[in-house]
């Protein structure tokens, strides 16, 4: 599943160079995540790295959309080698 960015955000910004999948966009008063470019970095980073780079634990799971890790890579490859930025 993707993650998201909840209300806990304090739009610090270090997610946004984090991201290899250029998924996080400004808001204005914060950051989202595009759910259909994150790859919840599978195949690239151990762990998800805007979740690992938040102070505020703001990035979490989104529950509410399921993946399967198939799509998931799919999308790390089609986006293609990155190291984030
Ligand atoms: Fe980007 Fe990875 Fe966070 Fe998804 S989990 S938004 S791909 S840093």
């Amino acid at each position: 599943m993707a993650l998201k960015i909840n209300e806990t955000c304090d739009a610090c910004g270090r997610c946004l160079p984090a991201c290899p999948q250029d998924a996080i966009r400004a808001t204005g008063d914060g950051y989202a995540i595009d759910r259909t470019l994150c790859s919840e970095c599978v195949g690239v980073h151990a762990e998800p790295q805007c979740e690992a780079v938040c102070r505020m634990d703001a990035c979490v799971h989104d529950d509410d959309h399921p993946e399967r890790e198939q799509a998931l890579l799919a999308r790390a490859r089609a986006k293609g080698p990155s190291t984030g930025g």
